[in-house]
């Protein structure tokens, strides 16, 4: 048995203390005092220790919850695992800080267009967005994303963790995102209802990072097949309180390339999370893939964190105790919300120059909504096809300009009015007056037919 006076006394190395003070609290001699110096190094305040009155009872070494901040002076750690040299050694504390550098780009070699599913378009248009860090949990049918980047990351001195969860997932992008660094996740609707807490944390803390949610049916965890159902969570439901972000909404896998890069360039202008829509059966479609001429080197922006003290004044959070200080954030967020609505609606019109009937679909269901136009339009109907491809901020101001010779507006959908709802709402606060909305909607990972299409559009009153 070890007698009290051969057990070792405590030993502070100041720069792991992160001054959290737990071992103020384990130690019944008041050996511990809360600091009052910054250490220079880290920026932080460690603790002060007086061992006049200290017995060596230990308590303050397992109250540590830093592998080297507080130990034996002997150097005989109790666990072998405290040994630093199995650790890869102590933190680099003398690393260059890193300075802002902005993002450039770089030309890319003529090659072959790819013939990949949608979730590996994807990941590719992140790769050459500059995104090196992806963290995710795996869930059909978004998993072949993550699991392509797991393999190519590495060798591109990148990062792929698979979380224990979806919610530990959005707390790492939180704080990748907050260094600056370009992150994403691949994750289905499931994955994405869990995430949505940590999402309103970033929009709160302004952190960028790109979410590609592939859709598939629900409530709950529903089933694996294709849905929508997740429309009105993206563009309405990110967290509580004043939250948006912008939800783009592909409908080939080369746009799932465009968007995904597209999603990259305004996380970063707008500081703010970005949505990518698929749908389960864009993630799994197979198709033709150009790739761009040239490639994002991704640099440091001024605002990233990093692990010193020269970043103290970057640090970011989200929680703001001052009623008016929280007011002025919010207003500030709803200025930003304000120029993505004035800047970034997205929609691309289809036959919509002259069309009676003008149908609204995005992802695959506009796919089919656009085999629908072809058969109307070979049988002498006048229909158009308007797919937004932001579904927030929903693209009015295009939809109002085809309004004025458009008899029908009608809605295809892989949910039960989730787009619908979003149109009507753009069409409220836009205070236009519209004609007749029906629709065609499937549910539970079934999507519209192009025959339930044309004959739906069959059937209107007076179509033209
Ligand atoms: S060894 Fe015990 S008495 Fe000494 S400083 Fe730690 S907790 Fe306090
Ligand atoms: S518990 Fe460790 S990190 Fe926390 S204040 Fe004490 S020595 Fe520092």
């Amino acid at each position: 048995m070890t007698s009290i006076d051969e057990r070792p006394l405590p030993s502070l190395l100041p720069e792991y203390c992160k001054g959290c003070g737990r071992c103020l609290a384990a130690c019944t001699k008041d050996c511990i005092s809360v600091g009052t110096e910054i250490h220079p190094v880290t920026g932080l305040v460690p603790v002060v220790i007086d061992l006049t009155n200290c017995n060596r009872c230990g308590l303050c070494f397992d109250a540590c919850p830093e592998p080297f901040g507080l130990q034996p002076a002997d150097g005989q750690s109790s666990c072998a695992l405290m040994d630093p040299a199995l650790l890869g050694g102590k933190r680099p504390f003398d690393a260059p800080t890193p300075e802002p550098m902005p993002d450039s780009m770089l030309d890319l070699p003529a090659r072959a267009p790819l013939v990949v599913k949608g979730t590996y378009a994807s990941a590719v248009g992140a790769v050459l967005a500059g995104c090196r860090h992806v963290y995710g949990y795996p869930i059909t049918p978004s998993t072949e994303g993550a699991e392509l980047m797991a393999k190519v990351l590495p060798a591109l001195d990148g990062v792929f963790v698979q979380a224990v969860s979806e919610v530990a997932t959005v707390n790492i992008m939180y704080g990748a995102g907050g260094a600056g660094k370009r992150c994403m996740t691949f994750t289905s609707s499931p994955g994405f209802s869990l995430m949505l807490e940590g999402i309103s944390y970033m929009i709160g803390a302004e952190v960028p990072a790109v979410f590609v949610n592939i859709m598939r049916g629900g409530p709950g965890l529903g089933n694996i097949a294709p849905a929508q159902a997740d429309i009105k969570l993206a563009c309405r439901g990110l967290g509580h309180g004043n939250t948006h972000a912008i939800v783009l909404a592909p409908a080939t896998p080369q746009e799932m390339l465009d968007c995904t890069m597209l999603a990259f360039e305004l996380a970063f202008e707008y500081r703010n999370p970005v949505v990518v829509l698929g749908d389960g059966y864009l993630g799994q479609m197979t198709g033709k893939v150009l790739l761009p001429d040239r490639m994002v080197v991704p640099g440091i922006p001024e605002w990233a964190v990093a692990g010193d003290r020269s970043h103290r004044g970057n640090l970011i959070c989200s929680i703001e105790l001052s009623e008016a200080e929280l007011e002025r954030h919010d207003q500030e967020l709803d200025e930003k919300y304000a120029r993505m609505i004035a800047k970034e609606q997205r929609a691309d019109l289809h036959h919509c120059d002259d069309a009676d009937v003008v149908l609204v679909a995005c992802n695959t269901p506009a796919q089919l909504a656009k085999g629908a136009v072809r058969e109307l339009r070979a049988a002498g109907l006048r229909v158009g096809l308007f797919r937004p491809i932001t579904v927030w901020p929903f693209p009015i101001d295009a939809l109002c300009e085809v309004l004025p010779d458009a008899g029908h507006l009608v809605v295809v959908e892989a949910s039960e009015g989730q787009l619908e709802d979003e149109m009507r709402l753009a069409l409220s606060h836009a205070d236009v007056h519209a004609p007749p909305i029906s629709h065609v909607r499937r549910q539970g990972g079934i999507l519209p037919s192009q025959e339930e299409i044309v004959e739906h559009v069959q059937g209107l009153r007076g179509v033209r």
